[in-house]
């Protein structure tokens, strides 16, 4: 019966996935905004240590700073409750590691550990911070310890520097495709490339923060792969160029990424015809970026709505099911034999490994309250795009941005559905997160009915 009203639920979203307009009202008192930015790309005294993260390859060498990228703490204070977006142009914010920095920042800082929304831009072109990968880019500690070290100093920096503000709120359909569906599904199959009729969010979300009648910060999301750019240089991808836009546009703001639903989104640079992806260069990016930074710029410009009432955040801490791995100890020997790097290393693990398989993984799902109109429901992981209405459909009363990529990262969150049609995210991908086979199938209805229980 419970998923009878799950599908239920699923197939109302997927009809009406436009959010109830937020009811104008003036802008609320006792709101306190803070913000403080540090610049994160690594040095080069990192030298042949370090590769880039993302793409299938772990020793993609850094070579150098194309373009900066960041981390940056908005840190607010409502009413007396206090609590935190943090956002990096990494991969992903590792779970464990994240956890750890929660506790710190509760024992050090008197900061609810639990009210802290971390959130990556996912772009391809920073060094991993992630421990639960193989393949995809060696880990580094030293860059590590830099990265969260960082973070803490961030979230105290923005705390100490509140001051009193409003908040606004808003959406923006992009002028042009910013992101495309990358699963082409043809007589129920999966196949690898631009969809354009496929589900896609062309929306930018935003969150004007306003002090002294001047902007503060712009933070935005959008959901879609920043993975045009294939090469040995740090970028923040077009999210870094989208983000440039909004700040040269508008004076005083510190503009933030978040990352939303773009598990199965990818950047849209295509060859002529449009019938495969392309690798891009920084002039892409810089057209795709100010695509995205024009839709913010334009929200703020026709007017958003003042965020108002309680705040509060809370979060479901649970495990997903893991499916059983298909291969035996012994083809996993064979793999590793026969294969070439990358993939030798991958195999390597699970052969190393396989008696201690992992059969369930943690996961969250975070419901933050700016506002008793304005919610971001925050979910782990490479996230599928047709989760943001269903979660939106969870509080109908309000708006609703869904990011994913927050908290966790966890290789992708499907629909039960994609996993019968096949394809990198469902299949090929989980490898490279240290996950045989990828989740079970219906792991979609525990993720709802959770997030359910956080929206009662
Ligand atoms: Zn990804």
């Amino acid at each position: 019966m419970k998923r009878i009203v799950l599908i239920i639920i699923i197939l109302i979203s997927l009809i009406s996935c436009n959010a109830t307009p937020a009811i104008a009202d003036e802008p609320r008192d006792g709101t306190y905004i803070g913000v403080h930015r540090e610049i994160i790309s690594p040095t080069q005294s990192y030298g042949a240590k370090l590769f880039l993260a993302g793409f299938g390859t772990y020793t993609r060498d850094y070579e150098g700073v194309h373009d900066e990228i960041t981390l940056t703490v908005v840190a607010f204070e409502i009413d007396g409750v206090k609590s935190a977006i943090i956002a990096a142009d990494v991969l992903g914010f590792d779970r464990e590691l994240t956890d750890e920095l929660r506790i710190r920042v509760q024992n050090e800082l008197d900061i609810p550990g639990d009210s802290l929304l971390f959130n990556a831009s996912h772009t391809h072109c920073a060094p991993n911070v992630l421990t639960n990968t193989v393949g995809i880019g060696d880990f580094t500690q030293e860059y590590a310890d830099y990265f969260y070290e960082t973070a803490f100093e961030c979230i105290k920096q923005a705390f100490e520097d509140l001051t009193p503000g409003q908040l606004y709120f808003g959406s923006q359909k992009t002028s042009g495709i910013v992101a495309v569906n990358r699963r082409y599904i043809r007589d129920g199959v999966c196949y690898w490339g631009p969809w354009y009729e496929g589900p896609r969010d062309d929306n930018a979300y935003i969150i004007h923060a306003v002090c002294d009648n001047k902007t503060r910060a712009v933070l935005f999301s959008y959901a879609g792969h920043p993975t045009i750019y294939n090469g040995p240089y740090v970028s923040a991808e077009y999210v870094g160029y989208a983000r440039n836009y909004i700040e040269e546009k508008i004076a005083g703001a510190v503009s933030v990424f978040m990352q939303g639903c773009g598990g199965d989104l990818k950047g849209n640079h295509t060859n002529a015809d449009k019938t495969a992806f392309a690798v891009g260069g920084w002039d892409e990016l810089a057209r795709i970026g100010a695509i995205l930074g024009k839709a913010v710029v334009d929200g703020i410009n026709n007017g958003l709505e003042p965020v108002t009432g309680k705040s509060e955040v809370s979060i479901s801490r649970f495990e997903l099911q893991l499916q059983p791995a298909k291969l035996s100890k012994a083809q996993y020997q064979i793999l590793m034999n026969s294969s070439s790097d990358v993939l030798a290393e991958v195999y390597k693990y699970f052969y190393e490994n396989y008696d201690n398989l992992a059969t369930t993984r943690p996961y969250s799902v975070m419901r933050f309250d700016l506002g008793s109109n304005l919610t971001l429901i925050a979910m782990e992981g490479e996230v599928s795009v047709e989760y943001a209405p269903i979660m939106k459909e969870l509080l109908p009363d309000r708006e609703v941005f869904v990011l994913g990529y927050s908290n966790g990262e966890p290789g992708y969150i499907c629909l039960e559905r994609q996993y019968a049609e096949g394809g990198y995210e469902t299949e090929d991908s989980m490898k490279y997160y240290k996950i045989a086979e990828g989740y079970a199938p219906d792991s979609q209805y525990l993720i709802i009915e959770k997030a359910m229980e956080l929206c009662k």
